[in-house]
């Protein structure tokens, strides 16, 4: 069986997109234009919401209630392209589990839905459905997404877990510019209030274990992962 995703996007050709990245991943994608429309499915009770906030009909706020009145436990993200901090806010008080501004890279909205099903719904139980083993060999280095290991000639290297998302992520997103933000909200969670010098020192470490790596520094935005 594959996990069930709902999304709920009213943008037509946005949801056409994000349906076909989530479908991707092997997931059985519903995709709903209108609130009301969503509000029926409710019971059909899918392993996953994905929320926008904007919609006609019913919109994502009263949605999220509805979902979680019926089950707590339903794990929901929440797109939005309003007031970033008030969404944030409002949806995080509500129960949300996970927010995203928009605009967002549809891989991110992918690495975030797989993220949330691993902790509602476990590592093992998601091994089975994860896509086959991705591997990257850029210049010498080896990457193994499935293991989770990264090796140079064939020695490992030792990178923390918040080191590899972040070399997973730029690998992800190859040759596009990714600001502190996009950066901070995907290796770190979206409830992160901090500041994004972390980001800065993440890459600073990553940089020393891995110097041949091409990572360029977008000066006063981010950073963004080249071909080697
Ligand atoms: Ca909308």
């Amino acid at each position: 069986m594959s996990y069930r995703v709902y999304l709920v996007e009213d943008e037509k050709n946005l949801n056409r997109v994000l349906t076909s990245y989530l479908e991707k991943e092997g997931w059985q994608v519903q995709s709903f234009t209108d609130g009301h429309q969503a509000h029926q499915a409710i019971d059909q009770r899918p392993h996953l919401w994905i929320l926008d906030i904007m919609l006609p009909g019913l919109d994502g706020y009263q949605l999220l209630r509805e979902i979680k009145a019926g089950d707590h436990q339903m794990p929901v993200i929440f797109i939005s392209a309003r007031d970033e901090d008030i969404d944030r806010i409002v949806g995080l008080e509500m129960g949300s589990d996970d927010y995203l501004p928009k605009p967002f890279l549809p891989r991110e909205l992918v690495i975030r839905t797989r993220k949330l099903l691993e902790r509602v719904y476990g590592p093992t139980a998601n091994a089975s459905k994860e896509p086959a083993r991705q591997v990257f060999d850029w210049g010498s280095y080896h990457i193994d997404t499935q293991s989770r290991t990264v090796s140079d000639n064939g020695c490992l290297l030792e990178l923390t877990a918040k080191e590899f998302d972040l070399l997973l992520f730029l690998g992800c997103n190859l040759g596009q510019a990714l600001d502190r933000e996009q950066v901070l909200r995907h290796v770190w969670s979206a409830d992160y209030f901090g500041s994004d010098r972390v980001v800065d020192d993440l890459v600073r470490r990553l940089r020393k274990k891995m110097p041949n790596l091409r990572l360029e520094t977008l000066y006063g935005y981010g950073y963004r992962l080249v071909k080697p």
